[in-house]
């Protein structure tokens, strides 16, 4: 885990972080004190244990009077750098890491919720976080209410019945609705409730949850901020007191984020801006374009003046990302029948590179639900989610026309 003390800690020259860009950020932020012998780069240490001769310091270090490594399942100085540019970006007072975002899910869930607990999120969490909700929460005896996802009045009301955890996830997966981060936290604040935000698909440069309320702004670091579909990772950031309880199970756990992970999460975090402006703008371009299209019933993208949510998401957006998902009048067979015909995107269940990679809900974000509750959960068989790489955006429109002919 990495705090801030000071809070300029990692930025060279001790510049004040709110004196940056998160352009500039993003390149120099979390750096400078893991910089040796004069390497511009972070070295990437790949040491189990760190060696004390002074058994005085040694216990100082291990009881955290002093700050220092001990054991790379703990901290490790690599993956410090990358807490260090990830809360620098959210604007967050403390970070830790995980070794996926699965486990910065479950860690933060698990360390937070106790027997007698109730959790209120939305039905359209990620795949794998609502199987959490379902079918692990309930063994440990913590109650899961999960409400419809844009429908505002039916969380706060569910979180005013009582609520220990509310788990917000804006926009989410496969059909980008918005909900508003800055209503619901102070709903939830107002239950006595902790406030998570699963940021992974605005990541820190379109979004800040922090400022908008949250206490805790979740990451997969596995999507956008490794960018590069090579790299699993997750994080999370917030409070000390918070951050702290999570970081503590993790280091109990052990789900530690590897030094080559985290060296190639600071590689790539350095371009994050630059990516995420690209795929923001070339979004809104294929998204726009994708509406024209006769054999395209929906599509989804916040970026839309279509988008039932637009105006939450301009209030709490910089930017509407680089998702989106849209739906062929075909259903399922039309599906088929389109995607292999794509020659510009990868048929895989990531998001969130430099490539461009589509799939349909059922082999990707709900892999893990059955047909019948896709379709509880609003999610058309004839869907296709579509995460737009860095390409030119006029190649990647000519390669969708090519392909939805064969609609
Ligand atoms: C992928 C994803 C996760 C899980 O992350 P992993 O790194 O695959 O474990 C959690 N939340 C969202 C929104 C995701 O897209």
């Amino acid at each position: 885990m990495t705090e801030a003390k000071p809070s300029t800690k990692g930025l060279p020259g001790g510049i004040e972080p709110s004196r940056l860009s998160p352009d500039t950020l993003a390149v120099w932020a979390g750096e400078g004190e893991s910089l040796v012998q004069g390497a511009t780069q972070v070295p990437v240490v790949y040491s189990a244990a760190y060696g004390y001769a002074d058994v005085d310091e040694w216990l100082d270090v291990a009881t955290g009077r002093v700050p220092g490594h001990i054991y790379t399942r703990n901290t490790n100085p690599t993956v410090s750098a990358f807490e260090e540019k990830l809360r620098i970006l959210e604007g967050a007072q403390a970070a830790t890491s995980f070794s996926t975002g699965m486990a910065a899910v479950s860690g933060t869930l698990f360390a937070l919720l106790s027997p007698g607990d109730r959790l209120v999120s939305v039905k359209d969490s990620y795949g794998g976080t609502n199987r959490i909700f379902l079918e692990f929460l309930p063994r440990f005896g913590i109650e899961a209410e999960l409400c419809e996802t844009t429908d505002h009045e039916q969380i706060e009301s569910a979180v005013a019945k009582g609520c220990t955890l509310l788990y917000l996830e804006t926009p989410t997966n496969p059909t980008l609705k918005v909900v508003d981060i800055a209503r619901l936290a102070a709903a939830g604040h107002a239950a006595g409730a902790t406030v998570v935000v699963d940021n992974t698909f605005a990541t820190p440069i379109n979004q800040n949850p922090l400022a908008l309320g949250a206490d805790i702004a979740l990451h997969s670091a596995t999507k956008y901020l490794g960018g590069h579909a090579d790299v699993l990772g997750g994080a999370i950031c917030g409070a000390p007191d918070l951050v702290q309880k999570v970081y503590h199970y993790r280091e109990i756990t052990g789900a530690a984020l590897d030094p080559m992970s985290a060296y190639l999460l600071i590689r790539s975090m350095k371009t994050l801006a630059l990516r995420i402006g690209r795929q923001n703008a070339s979004a809104l371009r294929v998204a726009q374009w994708l509406e024209s299209q006769p054999a395209v019933t929906v599509v989804n993208y916040p970026g839309l003046s279509s988008h039932p949510q637009h105006d939450i998401a301009a209030r709490q957006m910089r930017g509407f990302g680089g998702m989106l998902s849209f739906s062929l009048e075909g259903g399922f067979e039309a599906v088929k029948r389109v995607l292999p015909r794509l020659k510009l995107a990868h048929r895989a269940a990531n998001l969130g590179a430099v490539e461009t990679i589509a799939g349909p809900p059922a082999t990707t974000s709900h892999v893990e639900c059955t047909p019948e509750e896709r379709a509880a959960m609003g999610i058309p068989e004839g869907l296709i989610r579509y995460s737009v790489g860095i390409e030119d955006p006029d190649d990647l429109i000519a390669d969708l026309e090519g392909a939805l002919a064969a609609a």
